[in-house]
Formats: C-alpha cells, structure tokens, sequence
C-alpha cells in the first residue's frame, strides 16, 4: 500500500511540528498511560505511544474484517459450550503445557459440579494482517483471537481525533474528514450492561478484575465510565482482593465484600505470571459462581492457538456450525497456513518443514501477550531441540504473513523523532450475550490499528513494540 502521505513525510520542519502538536492532542484527548516507574499511580502519566500519521488500510479488507467478526462471535460461542471438541483438541497440549492443563482442569471441574451461570458475555478481538500474495495483491489474513482481556478498545476511539488534527495541521482537511469514528469501548460497555441487566439484581455491582501493574488503567476507565453513565456501579480488584475477601452463598451468587457481583469483567489471567496457589482458587471461585464471567474458562480456552490451529483442519468449522455454510466460507477465508505438531507422520513432517525454511513460518506456545513467538533462527533451534519429544505439542506452527510496509513515525515519551518502515496489524472488537441457549446480542463494536517498525517480528502495545494508529482507508 502506497502511504498517501508520500508528499509530506519527508519535510521534516512540518512533521516536527505536528508531532508536538499530536503529542498534546493525544494528551487532551486522553490516549493515556501510566509510566514505567509509577505504574499504579496518576500523578504522572504519559501519552500512549501513537504513530504520527493514519496508515493506509484497504477498504475492501476492512469491511471483510467487520463482515466476519459475528460470525467468529458465534464461532467463539459454539466452541465454548462444546466439551467433546474442547477436550479432543487440546488432549495433547495439556499433556505438555501446565498453564493450559490448569485452565483445562478448573473448566472440568465447574463443568462436574454443573454450571450456575446462566448468561454468557464474550468481548473478543480478532486480529488480522494484509498478508501482500504472490501478485502483490493484499488479502486479509487472521492473526489470532483474543477472547480474554482484549485491550486497548478505549485508548483507540481517541485516537482518530489527534490523526484528524495531525493531519489539518499538515494541510490535508480533507483526507481529515474522511477518518472514521470509532468507539469500541461504548459497545463494549453495552455488552457488559446488558449481561448485567440479564444477571437480573439491580443493587449487583460489575468487578473489573484488574492486574497488580496497572499501566494500561485509562483504556480500561473509557469502558468504566460508560458504565457509570449507565449508573451501573463498577468496582476495580485484584485475585488477592476475591482470595481473601470474595465468597460464593447456597445459590453461589458470587460475594465482594457484602456486595453482589453480577459481570467478572477480566482484564488479568490470561498468562501463568498473573497466578499463584491462592490465585488460582480465586479463579476456582469466581468460575464456580453464578456471576456473568467474561470470558468464563471455556470461552478463554476457546481463544487458545492450538484450538486456531484446530480450526483450520477440514471439516472442522462445518462440525462446529452446522448449518452457518455461508458463515464457514467467510471465517475459512481468512486462515492462513496453521499446522499441528502433534506426535506421529505428519507432525514430523511439519516440524521438517520448518527447520528447512524457518523463515516462511512463526513457532507458537499457548501464550498470550506478545513476545512469546519464534521466529528464523530461533524457531529452528528451538524446534530442533523438541521434534523428538512430545514437548514439541505445546506449540504450533503458522504461515508468517508478509504485509507491504509503508513510512511513518512511531512517537513514543522521551524517543528521538525517526521515521521507520512500518506494518499494521487490524483487530476487530466482537460482543455478544448468551442466555441459555438464546444468542441475544451478536455485534462488531469498533476496530483498533495497532503498527509497529518492520525489525520487530513480534509484539504488541503493551509489550511495548506496537503503537496505537487509525486506519485511512484507500
Ligand atoms: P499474542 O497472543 O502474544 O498476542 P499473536 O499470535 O498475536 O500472539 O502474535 C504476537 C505478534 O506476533 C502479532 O501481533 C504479530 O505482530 C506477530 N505475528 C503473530 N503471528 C504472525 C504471523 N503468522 N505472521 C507474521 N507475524 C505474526
Ligand atoms: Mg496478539
């Protein structure tokens, strides 16, 4: 993709002078965060890194992406309330990999005592990139899905308003106001209501289940505040807060000191650092209760790779939504090449692959967050080292996507202004709200652009490699 903003990328005054005037427009529109050295305070706070200017998305791509998402909201959905696929696909991988296996034995267990939730409530993000085909043309091609703590929903729908003043500033009004709006965290904020009106307790409270650093708190505010404005009530705490002071009554209806939690909201669990012993029966706890979780430990387990990497075997996603053919062909084509290394032939086969031609290809364990995949070099010593050995199942192994990079500036607190070759990567946020078996709200809510300079193969924002962006379509 050609940067539309070819003309001025290379005039230095100009660009200095938006990026001081992008710095306080992202400061007064609130694309905040909490820095390094005081991450649980506000009495300082910096800006979210951003890139200076909106980078170029493919209008057919981004439609195709929102086009989607209701359907892997409801891919999501089907999957988490199928235990017989759940336990087939991820046998191997518990075998192995002790976080999964932990997860994997607390949604037995709620499953053996029977479930007491009764609404269900799935925010996830569906990330993609423009993989660029053999003839240069872009095709969108999935990432992951998110269907834990997907981030970054509120600092996004602020960011369109510093790239529309960036760019007045540049002299391009118009290319200004073409810039989309965007606003994840009301429809996010709209789920949660609604899964809490569900509940059906109107003194019931939402909990924020919120890390021990807490950098990312303003994204995470845009959502509470929507709320508030709803006068639901909204309380922020930690698993030490439910280990020591969360309960469950006779109906199990789950108990933050005396006050009733109707949405367990997570933005913490989804990497084994978040736990220890007293966590884990936290999670025990809140899992065991009737409370709405968002995820609940089968949608979080749902999100997990090897079950992406499940999907794209054939016949898979056919079983799974029976009847949704249309909906099939639309998620299938967004699937790059994902492969099993599951012990046996083929698996050994895949591995060979690889370790031949370790660049075409990215080495996956069941984490999340960024900075776990392998790539090149790493990736074929470290597959070296397993193929032999059943450990080589914790991981699976993806297509690496090529995106054509295009020019821009990455502004980041206290970095030198430089311009980079940068890719993108589009998430889609999905919400949806179960009762029963009644699917009673299936929706996109809004989108985030995340981009990052090409050096970097992995990684994202919170990682501290991706910054925020907003998507100009062409
Ligand atoms: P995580 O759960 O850690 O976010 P991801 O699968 O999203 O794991 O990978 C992290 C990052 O690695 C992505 O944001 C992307 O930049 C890069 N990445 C992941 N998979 C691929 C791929 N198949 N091709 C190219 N880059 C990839
Ligand atoms: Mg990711």
């Amino acid at each position: 993709m050609a940067a539309p903003w070819e003309d001025v990328l290379r005039d230095i005054p100009a660009i200095q002078e938006a990026a001081v005037v992008a710095v306080d427009a992202a400061l007064l529109q609130g694309v905040l965060m909490r820095t390094e050295g005081q991450p649980n305070a506000s009495d300082v706070v910096n800006f979210a890194p951003f890139t200076l200017l909106p980078s170029a998305v493919p209008s057919a791509l981004f439609e195709q992406a929102y086009a989607v998402q209701q359907d892997f909201n409801m891919l999501v959905d089907a999957i988490s309330q199928n235990k017989e696929f759940l336990e087939h696909t991820l046998a191997s991988t518990i075998k192995v990999d002790n976080f999964t296996a932990r997860l994997f034995r607390i949604y037995t267990q709620v499953l053996e005592e029977g479930l007491a939730q009764s609404v269900f409530l799935g925010i996830n993000r569906s990330d993609y990139m423009f993989d660029s085909g053999v003839d240069g043309t872009p095709a969108l091609k999935q990432i992951e899905i998110n269907t834990i703590a997907a981030s970054f929903g509120g600092l996004t729908s602020r960011t369109a308003a510093v790239h529309g003043q960036v760019l007045k500033v540049l002299g391009k009004p118009q290319e200004a106001s073409r810039l989309l709006p965007n606003n994840p965290s009301r429809g996010l904020a709209l789920g949660i209501a609604k899964a809490w009106e569900l509940y059906g307790s109107p003194g019931a409270v939402v909990m924020f289940l919120v890390e021990e650093v807490q950098r990312n708190i303003f994204d995470q505010r845009c959502v509470e505040n929507e709320l508030w404005n709803r006068n639901i009530r909204v309380i922020r705490k930690r698993f030490r807060d439910v280990f020591e002071k969360g309960s469950l009554d006779e109906a199990r209806r789950l108990y933050m000191d005396g006050q009733e939690v109707a949405v367990v909201y997570y933005r913490e669990g989804y990497v084994p650092s978040n736990y220890d012993e007293q966590k884990w029966e936290a999670r025990l706890l809140l899992e065991r209760s009737r409370a709405v979780k968002c995820p609940d430990i089968a949608t979080q387990l749902a999100g997990t790779k090897k079950v992406q990497q499940e999907l794209s075997c054939p016949g898979t996603l056919e079983r799974l939504l029976p009847g949704h053919a249309e909906a099939v062909t639309r998620i299938r084509a967004t699937f790059a090449g994902l492969y099993s290394l599951d012990m046996g032939a083929e698996g050994d086969k895949v591995a060979a692959m690889a370790i031949a031609d370790p660049d075409h290809f990215v080495l996956k364990p069941q984490r999340e967050g960024g900075g776990n995949n392998l790539y090149g070099d790493e990736l074929r010593q470290v597959l070296e080292k397993v193929r032999d050995s059943p450990e080589r199942t914790s991981y699976i192994l993806m297509d690496k996507i090529k995106p054509r990079p295009a020019m821009n500036y990455l502004l980041r607190a206290h970095s030198p202004l430089q311009v980079s070759e940068c890719i993108s990567e589009l998430g889609i946020f999905g919400v949806y709200v179960r009762r029963g078996s009644e699917l009673v709200l299936n929706e996109a809510v809004g989108h985030l652009l995340r981009t990052k300079a090409v050096e970097h193969a992995d990684g994202g924002v919170a990682a501290g490699v991706a910054v925020l962006d907003t998507p100009y379509l062409v």
